[in-house]
């Protein structure tokens, strides 16, 4: 039986990134984190001096980008142009960026096809905000991951600490609420529900049971058969 592809949504610091990871990892399948892929070009677009908001411009540089995963030990690397930009993407205000230029059609459109290309041969697990619903519709598993925003927004809080970032609790809960409203009523690909998704709210689960949940899933659809 042919690898399936897996399709992880949810919003922010749901644990999808966490979850895809370690069932990519378990299945030996390949992981695409796709917002890193628009972090790159809200970070690239910042130091070009290119503004968030237009859209054309910034579509104009995603376009001409290359992109390349790869593992070092638990870290998965992303190298855009050859520059490794692991760890340069993950501040907050690249994530608001993210989200700024992800409300663009033309942007959208130049990561699809790349996104497409990247999932092609299956055995991939690809998470985002639309994978389920716009990049890869025949994804043999779809799930969406949520959790409680209290919860969500009392995760991202420890990861900043944890990586010496100083912001209050209070700031994190309104940044990551502005940051889902604004992917959840974008036109474009909005942060949704595929019909066919399975729902996983994280809010009660450790990420360990969260990827075991997954797995089951995956392998009771073909997933290393
Ligand atoms: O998942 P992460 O927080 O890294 O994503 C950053 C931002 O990129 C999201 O807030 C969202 O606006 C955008 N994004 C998107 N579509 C995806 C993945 C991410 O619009 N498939």
């Amino acid at each position: 039986m042919p690898e399936i592809a897996i399709a992880v949504d949810g919003p922010g610091s749901s644990g999808k990134g966490t979850v895809a990871r370690g069932v990519a990892r378990a299945l030996g399948y390949q992981y695409i984190d796709t917002g890193a892929m628009y972090r790159a070009v809200a970070l690239l677009a910042k130091d070009r001096s290119i503004s968030w908001t237009d859209g054309p411009a910034v579509a104009k540089l995603a376009a001409g980008l290359r992109f390349q995963f790869s593992w070092d030990g638990d870290i998965l690397r992303m190298r855009v142009d050859g520059q490794d930009l692991t760890t340069a993407i993950r501040k907050d205000d690249i994530g608001r960026g993210a989200s700024d230029i992800s409300v663009h059609p033309e942007v959208r459109t130049a990561l699809l096809s790349l996104q497409q290309g990247l999932g092609r041969e299956g055995a991939v697990v690809m998470d985002g905000r639309d994978i389920g619903t716009v990049v890869l519709p025949e994804a043999r598993l779809k799930i969406f991951l949520d959790a409680e925003l209290e919860e969500r927004a009392r995760r991202r809080h420890d990861e900043m600490i944890r990586r010496g970032e100083l912001a209050s609790y209070q700031d994190v809960y309104a940044a990551l609420e502005a940051r889902d409203r604004q992917d959840r009523e974008r036109k474009v690909a909005p942060l949704t529900q595929a019909k066919d998704a399975v729902y996983i709210d994280t809010s009660q689960l450790t990420i360990r049971e969260a990827t075991e949940v997954v797995l089951a899933l995956a392998r009771a659809r073909g997933a290393g058969a």
